[in-house]
């Protein structure tokens, strides 16, 4: 069947994360706490999974790219230098009506879409520009006359009844110290990019790193967003994985393509159509960039933004080298054209940096299948999730076909024989039949049936995900079986 990106299933696919234990609202029995989110039992094995093709693609299969872990809690003068105190900001109006607050870009961005899907493309085309002029020039009398324009109304209250738009920090502040006064305040990171900044001389003397070479990692990030929307697509506590990619000035336009390139080519191999992603150039850029661009994938909402590629020149390193008097300079001593060394220099960044919330959303979307077997006067229907085994939460489910006649037994010292290389899962509970079932709606892509002829023969039945193919295996060929497919080399060699 083809694949239903409508509304409907995007709720079904929230509903299934909630159903089999990968996302719960955060807090739930106390009505949940809105934008933040638990990831269950599967969810923080896909998660993890994730997590790891990333930063095996990034940190081990690259020798001059290395991974560090820094504190969420930073010295506030970090935030000074980044320009995240006094401009990390969203443009906001307020519905008078509602009392409900809006990002003013997102109000507009929304109306881009409808106008996308009811085919005035032209109209489409014309509000994206002038809204990107606005943002450019932070001209926030020109995004309410945009709102006024094309009349938008508070989804809420439904009137065009707006304030003026004005700007909104979105960094959450807490004490720090245990004495009120003395404490001091400090931010919780809105980005994990500035814990690999103010490393980068640390990182690059230890590991006597060489220019071009990257710094990459892995955690948490806060936001308070105005509005959290769309599930876990935007949260006011998620993860980020970036790196940042230290280079020569006047390399940077190159080692940005270059990253565009791979990082695309990473979400590639994982078998998304390629219609699913495009890339989205900025108009506006920030203020520590010479070029950006996004990576979007089709959300059933429409292209949003997975992952941003910025080319930020030599803004952060300078910024902390004038706030922290340290210099943050690179001596290179390869040499250039006319044979003299490079010396010294603040070096250009290239970073990419993706949200793994949204990778997780992404995932969960593209494997989400609702599949008709019906068969003449037969109606059938599964749910499969058709993740990349590599991503799959549990690699092999193990089955004794029945609880008596020693094959749990049989069943159990295969299960301990393979755990050590995969995640499994045992089930007796049910008929054969529905226990497939719940494995396919888990991404499960294989299945392994223990019945009377393996206590014979020491062979098992392995059922395929995707195919439904059963096949019968020797015992002793499962590893290397299941092995050839959750290989990381399936998807690293591509
Ligand atoms: P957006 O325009 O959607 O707010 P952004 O451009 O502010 O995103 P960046 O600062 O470039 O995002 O952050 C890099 C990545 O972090 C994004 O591509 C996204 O995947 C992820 N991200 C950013 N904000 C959130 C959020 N509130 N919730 C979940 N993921 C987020």
């Amino acid at each position: 069947m083809a694949k239903n990106t409508s509304d409907e299933q995007f709720k079904n696919v929230i509903s299934h994360a909630k159903e089999y234990g990968f996302v719960f609202q955060s807090s739930e029995i106390y009505d949940g706490l809105s934008a933040v989110y638990d990831y269950g039992q599967l969810g923080a094995e896909l998660k993890n999974n994730i997590k790891t093709y990333w930063w095996k693609a990034m940190v081990q299969m690259h020798e001059n790219i290395v991974g560090i872990d820094s504190a969420i809690f930073m010295h506030p003068k970090v935030w000074k230098a980044s320009g995240h105190v006094d401009g990390f900001n969203d443009p906001m109006i307020d519905n008078k009506d509602s009392k409900k607050r809006y990002r003013a870009d997102q109000l507009l961005e929304d109306k881009i879409t409808r106008y996308e899907k009811d085919g005035k493309t032209d109209k489409a085309a014309k509000l994206q520009s002038d809204m990107d002029d606005a943002l450019k020039a932070e001209d926030l009398a020109m995004l309410k006359t945009l709102i006024e324009q094309h009349e938008i109304a508070c989804p809420v209250s439904g009137t065009k009844n707006w304030t003026e738009v004005r700007q909104f920090n979105l960094m959450f502040s807490t004490q720090f110290g245990a004495m009120a006064e003395g404490s001091e305040e400090v931010y919780l990171r809105p980005e994990t990019a500035q814990g690999i900044f103010v490393n980068f001389l640390n990182v690059q003397k230890s590991g006597r790193m060489k220019i071009p070479f990257g710094i990459a990692q892995i955690g948490k990030a806060f936001r308070n967003e105005v509005i959290a929307r769309q599930f876990i697509m935007r949260m006011r506590e998620f993860e980020q994985m970036e790196m940042q990619f230290f280079v020569r000035p006047g390399e940077d336009q190159k080692w940005f393509t270059y990253w565009k390139e791979a990082r695309l080519q990473w979400h590639a191999a994982l078998g998304t159509s390629p219609e699913k992603y495009r890339f989205h150039d900025h108009a506006k850029l920030a203020h520590y960039a010479n070029a950006a661009t996004d990576i979007e994938f089709e959300f059933p909402f429409g292209f949003k933004e997975v992952e941003g590629i910025h080319s930020r020149t030599d803004f952060d390193l300078s910024q902390h080298q004038e706030f922290s008097g340290k210099k943050m300079q690179y001596f290179d001593n390869d040499l250039n054209e006319e044979g003299k060394p490079y010396g010294n220099y603040i070096p250009y960044v290239i970073e990419t940096s993706i949200g793994l919330d949204r990778m997780f959303l992404l995932t969960l979307i593209n494997a989400f299948e609702e599949q008709d077997l019906s068969d003449g006067e037969k109606q059938d229907s599964r749910t499969l999730l058709r993740l990349h085994p590599c991503l799959a939460p549990i690699k092999v489910a193990i089955f004794p076909l029945t609880k008596k006649d020693g094959l749990p037994e049989k069943a159990r010292e295969i299960m301990n024989n393979l755990k050590f290389d995969f995640n499994c899962m045992y089930e007796e509970k049910d008929a054969i039949g529905k226990r497939y079932r719940r494995q396919d709606a888990i991404g499960t892509p294989f299945c392994v049936t223990v019945d009377h002829q393996t206590l014979e023969d020491d062979t098992v039945t392995i059922r395929h995900r995707d195919t439904m193919e059963q096949q019968r295996v020797e015992i002793k060929h499962l590893d290397e079986l299941i092995a050839s497919k959750t290989s990381w080399k399936t998807l690293l060699r591509k």
